[in-house]
């Protein structure tokens, strides 16, 4: 029997293909990670910027997610909520360097 992964089992919400990269290969649509954001644990965060992969040890400080209020519309003089509001996912991360003192690594063409 084979182990999969979470994001083995997950299909494009774009598309319907299934999952097997950070990139769906038939539309593109980017995927990212946040698998174990704890509050003050020390962690290694990968954050890949075209082909180039850097990698920091990162204390998440703080997540935060705040969400507007939706409008309200009028139908007949009567008012209803309408629009979608505006929901921010805003997370902070401070790096820190681990016992040899390294604070971040590239590697490039990954
Ligand atoms: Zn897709």
């Amino acid at each position: 029997m084979s182990m999969k992964s979470a994001r083995d089992r997950l299909n494009c919400p774009n598309c319907g293909a299934p999952i097997t990269s950070y990139k769906c290969e038939y539309c593109g649509t980017l995927f990212y990670d946040f698998a174990n954001l704890e509050l003050y644990e020390p962690s290694y965060i990968r954050l890949r910027i075209g082909d180039t992969l850097n990698i920091f040890r990162a204390v998440t400080t703080s997540i935060e997610v705040t969400q507007s209020s939706p409008e309200v519309c009028y139908a007949d003089n009567k008012p209803f909520l309408c629009g979608n509001p505006d929901i921010t996912v805003t997370v902070e991360m401070r790096v820190v360097s681990d016992d040899k003192g390294v604070l971040m690594e590239r590697r490039r063409n990954v």
